[in-house]
């Protein structure tokens, strides 16, 4: 068998053309162009890609961007004290904070501060409350790419077993939130792992969807992949100058029966679910 390849590259493209054409109607409508503020702390440079792809995919979409950049110097309240002036900057719609933040910063203190209608991560607790209870007023990014992804790979979610290994608050826990909700894309039985999880291989083996949040080089190997399995490889793992996700990808495409690839998969879904959330919050703001 060879896996189908679920094109995250492709249809986050498509995703922002469609956005592109909603963005200037709304602001043709209304007057107002979504703005997304990004905060970047200290020199990480994975970090400052993310931020820079992040911003272009604005540009792209005619939504602006903003980006403030602070030395790793920058304590907390003063980090605190950008976000209450973001909160209450009228033209800004939705910011965004760029983790890790440095150790000396608590990154929940940060994303608490967050205005939850201008929480497009959905990290705050108001919005992954609403998210939880099945009436979100935003999609956390990296789970609603994944399952967007599930769904052009036309696999059936119902009834389906999905197996997450990872339990993160970015990734692993809202997928298994989103995924278990009644609804379109979900309706699945989920089992959730993590690094105390016994028999892994047994566990992934039964999965119909497998996602893989780990953040450890290609740890999935073809054996623990059941044959015919959707398979979403979160994971961005740097291996010497290439990026390599969490599934061992040339010999998982030999089993599974539909694989995203690493890169070209969820990261450009990610970014396209924050455009669509920006707009989103725009949308929100002018209803006000
Ligand atoms: P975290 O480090 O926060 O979480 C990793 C999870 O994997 C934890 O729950 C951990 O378990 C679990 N884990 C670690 N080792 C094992 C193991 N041996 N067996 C089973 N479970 C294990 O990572 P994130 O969720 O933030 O990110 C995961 C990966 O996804 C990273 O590579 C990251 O770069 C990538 N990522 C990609 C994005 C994208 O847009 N494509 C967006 C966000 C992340 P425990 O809780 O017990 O420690």
């Amino acid at each position: 068998m060879t896996a189908k390849i679920i094109d995250g590259k492709g249809l986050a493209a498509k995703l922002r053309s469609d956005l592109g054409v909603n963005v200037s109607e709304f602001q043709a409508s209304s007057g107002v162009q979504p703005h997304l503020a990004a905060v970047l702390v200290g020199e990480d440079p994975a970090s400052a890609v993310y931020v820079r792809n992040k911003q272009r995919a604005c540009e792209k979409t005619g939504i602006n961007s903003t980006l403030h950049r602070l030395s790793k110097e920058t304590t907390q309240d003063e980090l605190l004290e950008l976000i209450t002036s973001l909160n209450n900057n009228a033209s800004v719609n939705g910011i965004l904070v760029q983790l890790p933040l440095p150790a000396h910063i608590d990154e929940t203190t940060v994303l608490d501060a967050v205005a939850p209608l201008k929480d497009v991560d959905c990290f705050h607790p108001e919005n992954v409350g609403l998210m939880v209870q099945g009436r979100p007023r935003y999609l956390p990014c990296t789970p609603a790419g994944c399952q967007r992804l599930i769904a052009e790979a036309g696999v059936e979610t119902s009834g389906a077993h999905a197996v997450i290994v990872g339990r993160s608050e970015i990734v692993g826990k809202p997928m298994a939130m989103m995924l278990v909700q009644k609804g379109d894309v979900a309706n699945a039985t989920i089992t959730v792992a993590h690094s105390r999880t016994k028999d892994l291989t047994e566990i992934t083996r039964q999965a119909d969807i497998l996602i893989a949040a780990i953040g450890r080089p290609e740890m999935i190997t073809a054996e623990m992949i059941k044959p015919g399995a959707c398979v979403i490889d979160v994971g961005i793992n740097r291996v010497g100058d290439k990026l390599v996700g969490d599934v061992a990808y040339e010999a998982a495409l030999e089993v599974a029966g539909a694989i995203t690839p690493v890169p070209g998969g969820v990261g450009p879904m990610t970014i396209a679910m924050l455009l669509e959330n920006t707009l989103t919050a725009a949308k929100l703001q002018a209803q006000k």
